[in-house]
């Protein structure tokens, strides 16, 4: 897309904004050179770097870190360069709820790391939380079509983040009349394509879902959306880019609560989407297609407010680079306490797409590679630090059993260097209710375990005791 396509229209031109839009096609060359360069190197190189080379540090007093700016707003040389860059004319941050230099270093980082491995290319915004960057990655698809277009549907799996169901169907079914159809089983593709028709908007599901674990074929799925026109949207905030990276598998936008793993040692709050450059989207323009998060970043998101703060995004980029050791060593650790739950007599089922027999195995197995695979750089499947297991006896069994923890935190937590625990029925998804709950099958009795840092002999002796008793 050229610098320009966005660009507000100009009133009073000035030659001065012609010369700094030309200086900002300069500038949007070597940010893309640097897109390029790194795009040669392994995934902790990238994840480590992101687009901050030598050059950027030295403009940067040296600084071998990224620049946290938390400045509200940028100082400009004079009227014209201030013009150019609030026209999106040229790169430039202007105004923190619209950009900033810290979100910057955190969204290239992103948008490469999920191309890894591809010969795609994208770009990210980062929002304030996870369920702001859902809902600016998929409010955009329910623009009206007036008052004769039928009414607007969206497909979704119904195995998905609580705070993702309560979105779709209070915000957007219940308050806007959006008719939600709901895939209760993912992995049986008829049950997508029969679902969508001429007023579907966004396919949209969640892998490994939270806290089912379900998986779907990301790339039939993509392929049923995009024969009618239709994006994907996948959520894989539980895999992460170290271990999945849907839109090489065809999705079109990818989001994450970065509150998670990705900034698993938890000192912020944060979300992203990341959108590959002209994705499907037959009713959408030319410029929604061709750079939808750059888009969504310039024009919807700047005007509903829902940015990070700087503070968070360093916290979250400083969490990033060591993403791939840190889901290699978490997902060994995760597999040892699912084994260990799974042959355990108080324990009536483990859901963990690792374990051989689960029914997203053979797809994890297929779609979940550790990035440049183990120590010895072999291909190495990984799934991920999060699993959920359902006790003998039901509810008040899980709580008891929840309630003597030791070690494992009590918390509506996941993806954390410290291990947590939570009932989905009466945190995450409570407010779902019981209905909501069938629909995303989310048993009352079940305790979702986030897996961390911990040696797992300790996490094992910490289960072992209360299920022993
Ligand atoms: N997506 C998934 C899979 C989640 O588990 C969560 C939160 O737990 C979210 C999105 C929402 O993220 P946030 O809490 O950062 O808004």
């Amino acid at each position: 897309m050229s610098i320009d396509a966005l660009a507000a229209p100009t009133l009073d031109p000035s030659p001065g904004v012609d010369r700094w839009a030309a200086v900002g096609e300069d500038l949007a060359a070597a940010e893309e050179a640097r897109r390029a360069r790194m795009r040669r190197m392994r995934f902790d190189t990238i994840a480590v770097h992101g687009v901050y080379d030598m050059a950027a540090a030295l403009d940067n007093q040296g600084s071998i870190l990224e620049p946290t700016y938390l400045s509200p707003a940028q100082h400009f040389v004079d009227s014209d360069q201030l013009e150019t860059a609030l026209a999106y004319r040229m790169p430039a941050w202007g105004y923190t709820r619209i950009a900033n230099p810290t979100l910057h270093y955190l969204e290239e980082t992103l948008a490469l790391l999920e191309t890894y491995g591809t010969r795609l290319t994208a770009s990210a915004h980062v929002a304030a939380s996870g369920m702001a960057a859902i809902h600016i990655a998929t409010s955009p698809f329910l623009a009206d079509r007036g008052s004769s277009a039928p009414r607007p549907n969206i497909v979704v799996s119904a195995k998905c983040y609580g705070g993702t169901f309560m979105l779709f169907s209070e915000r957007y079914g219940r308050e806007r009349g959006i008719d939600i159809r709901w895939v209760t089983d993912p992995m049986d593709l008829a049950a997508w394509d029969c679902v969508i028709d001429e007023s579907t908007r966004f396919v949209y599901g969640e892998l490994p879902s939270n806290p089912a674990l379900a998986m779907f074929d990301t790339a039939a799925v993509a392929e049923i959306a995009h024969a009618r026109g239709l994006p994907l949207i996948v959520d894989s905030t539980v895999a992460t880019p170290a271990l999945l990276r849907p839109l090489g598998l065809g999705a079109d936008i990818v989001v994450h609560s970065l509150s998670k793993a990705i900034g698993g040692s938890g000192l912020a709050i944060g979300g992203a989407l990341i959108a590959r450059h002209d994705l499907v989207w037959v009713a959408g323009t030319d410029e929604q297609r061709a750079d939808f998060a750059r888009w969504v970043k310039l024009l919807p998101a700047r005007d509903h407010g829902g940015g990070l703060a700087p503070l968070s995004a360093m916290a979250i980029l400083s969490d990033l680079r060591d993403l791939r050791l840190r889901m290699d060593a978490w997902s060994a650790t995760t597999l040892a306490v699912a084994r260990f739950l799974d042959g355990h007599p108080a324990v009536e089922s483990v859901a963990y797409p690792g374990l051989p027999g689960q029914p997203g195995y053979d797809l994890a197995t297929r779609d979940m590679w550790l990035a440049d695979g183990d120590a010895t750089g072999r291909p190495a499947n990984r799934y991920g630090s999060l699993l959920a297991f359902t006790v003998r006896g039901g509810a008040l069994a899980a709580r008891r059993i929840f309630d003597r923890f030791e070690l494992i935190w009590r918390a509506t937590d996941l993806g954390r260097v410290k291990s947590v625990a939570t009932i989905p029925a009466i945190s995450t998804h409570q407010q779902q209710g019981e209905e909501g709950r069938a629909l995303a099958a989310v048993p009352s009795g079940q305790i979702r375990l986030s897996v961390g840092g911990e040696h797992a002999d300790d996490l094992i002796a910490d289960l072992a005791r209360v299920l022993d008793d």
